[in-house]
Formats: C-alpha cells, structure tokens, sequence
C-alpha cells in the first residue's frame, strides 16, 4: 500500500481545524495510508488544544508545533522534513485549496510525474490592485530568474524523491513555489478553483507579502546587483556629455544659469546613490542571515507517531531549543 502525507501548515485556524480534520480524508482514495501532518506556526488561539484532543482520536494525525510564528514558508519546510510516505501534498488548512482535487493530484502521479501542482483558475475576492500587484510581481520574477510562477500556488504534490532533493537545499530564505519549480522533474500541472475561506481572514498581511516578494526575487537572482553596474555606465555616459557642454558654453561664454541643473543632478546622482546602496543591504543582510545559520525554525512540541527523528533541521532546532 503507498503512504502519503497531506501537509498542512497552519497558523490561528482553531476553529477551522476540525472541519479541515473532518473533510480531508473523505477525499482521500482508500487504498493509500495517509497522515494528516499540521505544523502549528506559533498560534496564539487554541489550535494545539485542537490538535491535541484529534492526534489522541485518530492515528493519522501528526503534528508539530513552533515556538513562535515562523511564517508558511518556515511551516512548509518543517513540513517537508518531517513528512513520511511516498508523496506529499501541501496545502492550506483554510480549505481554500479544495480537496476534493486530491484524487486529482494523485492521478497524476500514479502516471509518473513527480511533481504536481494545482494552480489557481480565477483569483476570486481579490482587488483590482492586489492582482496588479501579483502580475507585476511574477513578470518581474520571470524576466530575472527564468522561472514562470504567473498563478502558480502552493498547492502540489511531490514524489518522495524531489522530498529527499528538497532536504539538500540548506538555504534560510525558502520559498516554495520557486524551488519546487527551479529542482525540475517531471511536472504536471492542472487548473483548479480556489474556494472562498469559511472561518476567519488571509493570515497575509501587506507587509508580510512584500517581504515575500524581495525575498524571494533576491533570494533567486542577483541580477539587480548587476543594474548598479548599468545604472553607473548610464551615468558616465551622460556626466561626460554634460561635462562636454558646460566646457563649451564656459569658453564662448554663454555658460547658462546653471542652479536647477545642479538640483536635479544632485538629486538623480543622490537618490540612484542611496537606492543601489539599498540594494546592497537586501543582499548583504541575506548574507548575514545565511552565515549566522540560525535553525530556518524551532519545533517546541509534537503529536502523533512516526515522526522522523533524523532530520538536521531536526537537530540544529533541538541544539538551539
Ligand atoms: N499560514 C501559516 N503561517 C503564516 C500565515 C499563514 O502557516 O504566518 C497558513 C494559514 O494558516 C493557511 C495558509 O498558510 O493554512 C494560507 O494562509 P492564508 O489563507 O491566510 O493565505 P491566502 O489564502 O490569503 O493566500
Ligand atoms: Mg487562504
């Protein structure tokens, strides 16, 4: 019989979680062994008494828990180092990610292919600027790393070997959606409609969105480092025409009133100064975060059987716990 382990990463869905407990394995074809393995990123409502009370009823419940909110990406990680069986589905708790697209997925990759991604039809319930934001966002990112993410989500299916691949990958800044795509494999990917949330709000803050955002655009290209280079070249072209004129005027004696020229120049030069400088910090501090090599999160306790003890993420965490 072929195990799987459905992932869920979960953060404040206690009143959610008994519904996602229940529907879940109505979907899944009898004739898999299945987990339901939730990571508590840090919830400050009574989702571990939830998960507490349904790991002691039901086998297939795991669980592990972190000692702060360590954000999705952080959960999906932990997630994949703990997750057993042959394959595994990521998704969201909030049941936005239907799962009535399991057999689907599964389908799939009973024919072969290691990585199956579901990707979202219509973006429903979502501004006119959020989309906007999102298009600019995946054009930017393709035109920089080569990686079409337009509508991608985090909702997939991985065979147990690109799991054993993603545990080779060290990195602090993780996000998902691009490494899965960047490891390769034989992929496959289908439509879905994203269902509304029944309980409460997106755990998704503007902020948190936009660090998500320069994360993982510079956490896939160092491209913007190279525009500092071209921004400069722009630059000695124009100064050195500039430099011409102003030589010329000042030897036939028409130099012109020169005041705004110097303001707009001292702006240009100064604003363009402090951007790439910016941009150095983004990269340096990713860097930083990499050399410290601080555990990506840290596991304050878990529920259910079976949960793999020999993961290093397993151990750096428990060094630092
Ligand atoms: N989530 C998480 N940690 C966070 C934010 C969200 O584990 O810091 C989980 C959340 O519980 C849900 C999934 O990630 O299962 C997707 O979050 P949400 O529904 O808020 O995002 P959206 O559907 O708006 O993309
Ligand atoms: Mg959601």
């Amino acid at each position: 019989m072929r195990s799987i382990t459905i992932l869920l990463p979960s953060y404040n869905e206690a009143e959610q979680l008994p519904k996602t407990i229940a529907r879940i394995p109505k979907h899944i074809p009898c004739h898999y062994d299945y987990r339901l393995l939730f990571v508590d990123d840090g919830s400050t409502d009574d989702s571990w008494k939830v998960l507490t009370h349904a790991a002691a009823k039901d086998p297939h419940i795991q669980a592990i828990r972190f000692s702060r909110n360590f954000g999705k990406e952080a959960a999906i990680v932990a997630g994949l180092l703990e997750a057993e069986g042959d394959a595994v589905i990521v998704m969201d708790c909030d049941l936005q990610h239907p799962p009535r697209y399991i057999p689907e997925l599964l389908s799939y990759w009973e024919k072969g292919y290691q990585v199956v991604e579901a990707v979202k039809e219509a973006r429903q319930s979502e501004g006119r600027f959020k989309r906007w934001a999102a298009k600019t966002y995946y054009n930017i990112f393709r035109e920089l790393t080569g990686l079409d993410l337009s509508n991608a989500s985090d909702f997939k299916l991985l065979d147990r070997q690109v799991v054993e691949i993603w545990r080779q990958m060290p990195e602090r800044a993780n996000f998902f959606r691009a490494q899965s795509a960047w490891v390769g494999f034989k992929h496959k990917s289908f439509n879905f409609q994203v269902d509304e949330r029944t309980t409460g709000e997106s755990r998704w803050s503007t902020t948190k969105l936009t660090r998500l955002a320069v994360d993982s655009i510079t956490g896939f290209s160092a491209k913007p480092l190279l525009w500092i280079s071209g921004l400069g070249a722009i630059f000695m072209v124009f100064f050195l025409v500039m430099a011409i004129i102003s030589l010329v005027q000042k030897f036939s004696g028409t130099a012109a009133d020169g005041f705004t020229t110097v303001i707009l120049l001292q702006l240009l030069i100064g604003g363009s100064t402090l951007f790439s400088l910016g941009l150095l910090g983004i990269y340096l501090e990713r860097i930083f975060a990499e050399v410290k090599g601080r555990p990506r999160y840290i596991v304050s306790d878990r529920l259910g059987d079976g949960i793999k003890h020999d993961s290093t993420q397993r151990l750096d965490s428990r060094e630092t716990d």
